[in-house]
């Protein structure tokens, strides 16, 4: 198995298979002076899929599809389709923000999609246009509803939370989604990129968000999925239900990630908070061989020190301060989520 220098395998890969999205959601991408990654760039779902293999190979077991908005791409279904017959593979998902998944939803299944993360930071409409800056709330809760029916499972729903925005619909969400049925994964709000002004201010903390809850349904701990998920989750003492919190900037859990990232233009990223990508399309077009892009991918992980969000916390602990602003990273939309 292909180990970094930390000794961390490489296990998940992230595929973002469009910068493109229709939300312009104020934590992600407030902006609209972007430069979009030109068609011609974009990886064909034949490149993606070879990558995939060759991954695979490599020791990668779980790919999730995300974006920008990857229900946005065409023909998805084709894609998946690929991806679910690759041996060695255990889990594929997507990362959706719903907006068109009710039209989708049942060929993406049948092309053996089996389960979903659906982003909703919350269930009023108002605060919802806010956030999103774009789309229909009714849209997402008919794609959530939809996926459902379809029979996907577990749905998930991403929840980024950001203070004086949406912690007050905190149990709101909780009640929605143990009435619906869905599993809740509250995210610590992020600074990835440059572009959304990220202040600790902002940040929700794992503790408060777990209180707010604990308070009204209360919780009991169960663990990270296969010890490296970066989600810790837990379930509701009554039975109805999980939760999970992804709390990168509290409790960073870089020691265990096995995440490297496919940028929709073919470039690999190592860390969420990576400034620096290394372009695989030119090898794949270049006609490179199987081998030699291995060879490449290895050399890569195999040197990989990113810590990123352990050094914040070391940071924002130690008195001299952290400020997102001074680091400069590759936006959200561009790497995927
Ligand atoms: N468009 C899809 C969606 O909305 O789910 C997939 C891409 S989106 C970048 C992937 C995930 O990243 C979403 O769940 C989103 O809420 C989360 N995300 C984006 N910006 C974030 C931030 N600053 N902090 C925490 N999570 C963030």
């Amino acid at each position: 198995m292909l180990h970094d220098i930390y000794t961390r395998p490489l296990k998940d890969l992230r595929i973002s298979v469009t910068d493109r999205c229709n939300f312009r959601c104020t934590y992600c991408m407030p902006f609209d002076d972007y430069e979009w990654i030109a068609k011609k760039e974009l990886l064909t779902f034949e490149e993606i899929a070879r990558l995939a293999g060759l991954f695979v190979r490599l020791g990668v077991d779980k790919i999730r599809l995300t974006g920008g908005e990857p229900l946005l791409r065409r023909d998805l279904e084709k894609l998946i389709g690929k991806l679910s017959s690759l041996n060695g593979l255990e889990d594929l998902c997507l990362t959706t923000n719903g907006s068109v998944l009710a039209g989708k939803v049942a060929a993406l299944k049948s092309a053996g999609l089996r389960r979903i993360n659906v982003s909703l930071d919350t269930l009023n409409s108002e605060k919802f246009a806010r956030i999103r800056r774009r789309g229909d709330l009714a849209k997402v809760l008919e794609g959530l509803f939809a996926a459902k029916r379809c029979g996907l499972h577990p749905i998930k729903i991403n929840v980024v939370v950001e203070r004086g925005v949406n912690d007050d619909d905190i149990i709101d969400l909780v009640e929605f989604s143990r009435k619906s049925g869905f599993a809740l994964r509250f995210i610590e709000y992020m600074d990835v990129g440059n572009s959304n002004n990220w202040t600790s201010e902002k940040l929700v903390s794992k503790k408060e968000i777990l209180d707010t809850i604990d308070a009204r349904y209360p919780l009991r701990e169960v663990g990270r999925d296969k010890g490296s998920a970066p989600s810790m989750d837990y379930e509701f003492i009554d039975g109805q239900g999980e939760i999970g919190v992804i709390a990168s900037v509290t409790e960073p859990f870089c020691s265990t990630c096995t995440r490297a990232r496919l940028t929709a233009d073919g470039k690999l990223v190592t860390c969420l908070f990576s400034a620096t990508a290394y372009d695989l399309k030119v090898l794949l077009r270049n006609g490179a061989a199987d081998e030699e892009i291995v060879e490449i991918v290895s050399a890569i992980w195999r040197k990989r020190a990113d810590r990123y969000s352990d050094k914040r916390l070391e940071a924002m602990n130690s008195g001299r301060g952290y400020r997102a602003k001074d680091y400069k990273k590759i936006e959200m939309i561009t790497l995927g989520g």
